[in-house]
């Protein structure tokens, strides 16, 4: 199993920094899945790493040796792209067998491995079938086994479930996983699906701009976001996110909204660090899950929009007159439109950010 680490990556397109100095290990057999939005440095990575791209500066190591200076053939590493393009003029089984037979690979061997890689995918029954007559999700599994027949030392997914429908991706993303752990090859998946980074990762990386912002396991970056980019990114509702003051009287920790029609008292505990200084500009951000009905409200929500999902409804509205809060309820719940309910806001979903969005 491979251990993979990349020191100080950088790449330059010009004037385009696409990846800014990328620190990352990957545990031998882990799934690390990086995730973040369009043009955030994803592709990029991955080129880097099969070596169809050139790192400006910086090195990736396999098992702490340098590969930089590796042709894309000498790395043994299996990438699925969103277009997996299968030989169309080949059956599943000449697609499967076509990376061995480029290495020359003694045909005795090469059945044995085709077939032992369609079982393992569930491909045994369509062999004989070419690449038309097969379904999008089988097309799929195809294009993985095409990948795990050499059973390469690094496995690279870029985004290869974004073709598929809502279901067959789902399908897949617990397939894909599974299968990953059976074989325990290390893997690194980039999407843009902060679900498909939820459900599949051992860890994720978030990446924006080019620059890793977070990395950890889906519950330590969901309950504890380093930065407000990675708290509004995951999360199937949107994190709630209040512009405001920080500001402290009389030894409590207060939070106006921007406009002061509303002031929140905060447990201290609710920072991390010290800020630098007081008043300052600041960010409150809350799960929708973490805004409850209560009885002893801190604030009245004016109910604009409940939309009923029949596992649970989402209501939104306004506190403070202005500021748009969503919250999560149980399906149950009886609120219309235009009634104020007073909710409280649960400490364990609540977090703090300074004006450039790090963690406070
Ligand atoms: P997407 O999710 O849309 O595929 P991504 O996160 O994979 O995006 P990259 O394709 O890695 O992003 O691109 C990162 C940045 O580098 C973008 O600003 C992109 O325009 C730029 N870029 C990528 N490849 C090249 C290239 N060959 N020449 C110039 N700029 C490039």
């Amino acid at each position: 199993m491979t251990h993979l680490r990349l020191e100080q990556l950088r790449k330059h397109f010009g004037a385009t920094v696409a990846l800014d100095g990328i620190e990352l290990e990957v545990q031998p057999g882990e799934f690390l899945v990086v995730v973040g939005p369009s043009g955030c440095g994803k592709s990029t990575l991955l080129r880097l790493i099969a070596g169809l791209e050139s790192p400006t500066s910086g090195e990736i190591y396999f098992n702490g040796n340098p590969i930089s200076n590796l042709p894309p053939q000498r790395r043994d590493v299996g990438m699925v792209f969103q277009n997996y393009a299968l030989y169309p003029h080949m059956t599943v089984a000449e697609n499967l067998a076509f990376p061995l037979r480029v290495r020359k690979v003694p045909t005795a061997e090469i059945h044995q491995r085709v077939r032992q890689i369609a079982a393992l995918l569930g491909l045994e029954g369509l062999l004989e079938r070419f690449p038309r007559e097969l379904s999008g999700g089988q097309q799929q599994r195809v294009a993985v086994g095409r990948a795990l027949v050499r059973s390469p030392r690094v496995f690279l997914f870029d985004e290869p479930l974004s073709n598929l429908d809502t279901r067959l991706r789902m399908e897949m993303r617990a397939e894909l996983a599974a299968l990953q752990r059976r074989v325990g090859i290390t893997t690194l998946y980039v999407t843009h699906d902060h679900t498909e980074a939820m459900t599949m990762g051992d860890r994720i990386a978030v990446l924006e701009h080019g620059r890793l912002l977070q990395v950890g396991r889906p519950a330590e970056l969901y309950s504890d976001p380093a930065e407000l980019f990675v708290a509004t990114f995951l999360g199937t509702l949107p994190i709630n996110t209040i512009a405001g003051v920080l500001d402290a009287a009389d030894g409590t920790l207060l939070f106006h909204t921007r406009d002061a029609a509303l002031t929140l008292p905060l447990e201290p505990d609710i920072l991390r660090k010290q800020p630098p200084s007081l008043p300052m500009n600041a960010t409150l951000a809350i799960r929708p899950e973490h805004v409850l009905p209560s009885s002893e409200a801190q604030v009245q929500l004016t109910v604009e929009r409940v939309e009923y999902l029949g596992h649970e409804s989402i209501a939104s509205g306004r506190i403070g007159g202005s500021v748009p809060l969503t919250m999560r309820l149980p399906p149950t719940a009886e609120l219309t439109p235009g009634t104020t309910i007073g909710v409280r806001f649960d400490r364990t979903g609540m977090f703090l950010f300074d004006a450039d969005g790090n963690r406070l």
